[in-house]
C-alpha cells in the first residue's frame, strides 16, 4: 500500500471530544498520528471537538493536555477549540445554502419520530424521508411558524462513495444507503444558557460537519480514527465534495487547488482481556489511571503502539524507532486484545532502563499519594536502583518501599518457619553488632558474618529471620544491601522483639 504523501507536508490531527479522560483508544489513533507526521516531517495538530456543550467540560480538555503531554505526544497546532470557530462553520453552512447543497428542514422531533414509525411498520429501515428537500419543480410544504429548523446535506442521491481506507483496504457505500445528514441543529433550551449568542441563533454544527470544515481548514492529509467513524465517512466525503466545490474555495485562490481529500485510516476497536469492548465497566480504560497505576510513559507508547500495529516482530522499540518504522504500513485489520500482563511484562522492561534519579522522583510521589510526606532518612534513589529489576510498575515499587515507613507484620507462618529458637541468639548478637557498626553495605555485610561464625549458622538461617523482622516478608534482594536502606534505628527496632 502506498501511503507516501503527494507534494502536499503531510498534516495529521487527534480530535478528542473533551466529555471524558483521554481513552486509550484515542491515545493510541493520537500516537499513530504523531508518528505518521513525525515520520514524514509533518505537523501534528491537537483539535478539542467541544460541540457537544451539555457534556464537554474544561477539566476533561486539562485532562485530555495532560495525558498528551505525559505520552510526550508534542503537538505542532492547538488546541483548536470548535466552539471558537462558530462563526466559520456558520460561514460555510451559508454558502452551502447558497450553492443549493445544504436546505432547511422544518420538520419537528415529533414529526421525525411518526416518520420513523411508519417506516417500521412498513419494513423499512429507518431514514430521513426528503420531505424538505429542495427538487426542481417540487413544491415545498409551507414553513411552519415557531418551528426552529434544523440544516440538512443535500446528499447525492446516486452513485457511490469509494475510499482506500490505510487499515480496511477499499471500501464503497452507495449513496442511497446514505440520507440527508443534520449538520446544523439548535441546542435543547437548556443548554442554550452558557452558549455564545451565534450558537443561540444560527446552531451548532454537528460531528459530521465540523470535522470536515476543520479537516479542510486546518489542511489536513490523513485521519486515524476509530472504526467506529467508518460509517461517518461516506458523509465527511460527500460534505468535502461539496466544501471544496463552493466558489470560494474552488476558485483562483481559493484554496482548493492541488488539494485532495485527507486519507483515511479507521483502526478497529480494542477489546478487553475477556474479548469485549475495553470499557470503563471492565476496568482501566484512561491513560490518566494508567499513569496513576505506575506505568511509564515510554512502555504506554511502546505498548499501544503495538496493539494494532507491527514492525516486524520487534515488540520493544523506542520512540524514535517507532517515528523512523511508522510509515501508515502494517495497521492490523483485526481488533486488538488489551492484555494486562502484556504491558506489565514491557513496564518491566522499562522500570528496569529507567535512570534512578528520575524513578526517585516517581516513587516519592507514589508514597506521598500513600500519605508518606517525609521520606527522610532513606535514600530513595538507592532505594530505586535496589528494586527496580523486581517491579512491573512504580506502583510496585513503592510497595517494597514502604517497609521502610509503615509498621510490617510478618505471617505467623513466617515467624514460626524462620524466628526460631537456634536463630533468636543470633538475632540478639546481630542487633547489638548494628548498633555501633558504620551504616553501610559491606560492614552490615561483615556484621551478618561475624554473627554468623559466632553462632555456628548458616546465612540463609540468619538473613531469612532478619528478612521475616524487619521487612515482613521472607523474600527480599540481598539483605546487606536491604538492610543498608533502610534507618539503622529501624531496623534496631525491629530486631528487638526477639
Ligand atoms: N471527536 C471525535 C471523537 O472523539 C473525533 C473523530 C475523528 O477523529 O474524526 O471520536
Amino acid at each position: 500500500m502506498n501511503t507516501a504523501p503527494t507534494s502536499l507536508p503531510v498534516r495529521t490531527r487527534i480530535a478528542p471530544s473533551p466529555t471524558g479522560f483521554l481513552h486509550l483508544g484515542t491515545a493510541r489513533t493520537a500516537l499513530y498520528s504523531w508518528a505518521y507526521a513525525r515520520h514524514h516531517g509533518g505537523q501534528f495538530v491537537l483539535r478539542i471537538e467541544d460541540t457537544d456543550v451539555a457534556r464537554s467540560t474544561q477539566d476533561s480538555v486539562d485532562q485530555i493536555i495532560a495525558s498528551m503531554k505525559w505520552l510526550g505526544l508534542d503537538v505542532d497546532e492547538g488546541p483548536i477549540f470548535q466552539m471558537q470557530r462558530l462563526a466559520r462553520y456558520h460561514a460555510v453552512a451559508e454558502q452551502l445554502i447558497a450553492a443549493g447543497l445544504a436546505y432547511r428542514c422544518y420538520s419537528t422531533p415529533e414529526e421525525l419520530d411518526a416518520m420513523r414509525e411508519a417506516q417500521r411498520a412498513r419494513g423499512e429501515k429507518t431514514h430521513y424521508d426528503g420531505r424538505w428537500r429542495p427538487e426542481p419543480g417540487k413544491v415545498l410544504p409551507p414553513v411552519p411558524p415557531g418551528v426552529k429548523p434544523v440544516l440538512r446535506f443535500k446528499n447525492p442521491q446516486d452513485g457511490e462513495v469509494t475510499w482506500h481506507d490505510l487499515v480496511k483496504g477499499p471500501i464503497t457505500i452507495a449513496n442511497r444507503e446514505i440520507d440527508d445528514l443534520i449538520i446544523l441543529r439548535h441546542p435543547p433550551e437548556d443548554a442554550t444558557a452558557e452558549l455564545p449568542e451565534a450558537a443561540r441563533t444560527l446552531g451548532v454544527p454537528t460531528y459530521n460537519f465540523a470535522v470536515v470544515v476543520d479537516d479542510w481548514d486546518m489542511r489536513i492529509t490523513h485521519v486515524f480514527r476509530g472504526d467506529e467513524h467508518v460509517n461517518n465517512t461516506p458523509w465527511q466525503i460527500n460534505i468535502f465534495h461539496a466544501v471544496m466545490s463552493l466558489p470560494q474555495h474552488a476558485g483562483a485562490g481559493g484554496g482548493a487547488e492541488g488539494r485532495a481529500l485527507p486519507q483515511f485510516g479507521h483502526c478497529p476497536i480494542i477489546l478487553g482481556d475477556d474479548g469485549l469492548k475495553l470499557s470503563k465497566r471492565r476496568g482501566a480504560v484512561s491513560v490518566t489511571a494508567y499513569e496513576e497505576a505506575g506505568y511509564l510513559p515510554e512502555a504506554m507508547l511502546n505498548y499501544l503502539a503495538r496493539l494494532g500495529w507491527s514492525h516486524g516482530d520487534e515488540e520493544l522499540f523506542s520512540r524514535e524507532q517507532m517515528v523512523q518504522w511508522f510509515d501508515g504500513s502494517h495497521l492490523a485489520r483485526s481488533p486488538a486484545q488489551w492484555d494486562p500482563a502484556k504491558l506489565a511484562w514491557v513496564n518491566g522492561h522499562y522500570m528496569k532502563q529507567a535512570d534512578d534519579d528520575r524513578l526517585a522522583a516517581l516513587l516519592r510521589a507514589q508514597l506521598a499519594a500513600r500519605g508518606i510526606t517525609d521520606a527522610q532518612g532513606v535514600d530513595l534513589r538507592a532505594a530505586s536502583a535496589l528494586f527496580k529489576d523486581r517491579c512491573a510498575t512504580v506502583v510496585e515499587l513503592a510497595d517494597w518501599v514502604e517497609m521502610m515507613f509503615v509498621d510490617v507484620k510478618a505471617s505467623a507462618e513466617d515467624l514460626a518457619a524462620h524466628v526460631t529458637e537456634t536463630v533468636k541468639p543470633a538475632l540478639r548478637t546481630l542487633r547489638d553488632r548494628l548498633a555501633s557498626v558504620d551504616w553501610d553495605k559491606p560492614t552490615i555485610a561483615q556484621a551478618l558474618k561475624d554473627t554468623l561464625a559466632a553462632h555456628g549458622l548458616k546465612m540463609p538461617q540468619l538473613a531469612l529471620a532478619v528478612r521475616v523482622l524487619v521487612c515482613g516478608r521472607a523474600q527480599t534482594p540481598s539483605i546487606d544491601a536491604v538492610l543498608g536502606l533502610f534507618p539503622r534505628q529501624k531496623v534496631l527496632l525491629r530486631l528487638q522483639h526477639v
